[in-house]
């Protein structure tokens, strides 16, 4: 029996830092952009939260993190999410957790700018 290391080359995309296999690729979604950041932590929004009983209710809350960038993925996934296409990557704002009011359970996610408002 022998050992053998194999090397393997990726490249990383500095934004996101996800390895490619291919240079192209990760010089693609290094150029693809990044979106403005819409919110800060501390700022209050609302959305509609999704608790995991099925439940979809509107939720007003703070921000409590703002983690990213991510990469965006294709564009066609962008637009199943009801997200605005053309932008590689995005941020995720993670909202105060609210209650479900049909189990009472605690929700807590994060979302993207797109499925945010301004609260009030
Ligand atoms: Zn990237
Ligand atoms: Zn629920």
């Amino acid at each position: 029996m022998r050992k053998i290391v194999k090397k393997i080359v990726v490249y990383r995309c500095e934004t996101c830092r996800t390895d490619y296999d291919r240079r192209s690729d990760a010089l693609k979604c290094e150029r693809s952009g990044v979106e403005k950041r819409a919110y800060r932590k501390g700022d209050l929004v609302r959305t509609r939260a999704q608790c995991p009983c099925g439940q979809r209710f509107a939720i007003v809350g703070f921000i409590l993190k703002v983690t990213g960038p991510y990469a965006a993925g294709p564009e066609s996934l962008l637009k199943a999410r009801g997200l605005k296409p053309g932008t590689g990557h995005l941020y995720l704002y993670q909202v105060e957790a609210c209650r479900c009011p049909k189990c009472k359970s605690w929700v807590s996610a994060s979302y993207p700018a797109a499925h945010l408002e301004a609260g009030a």
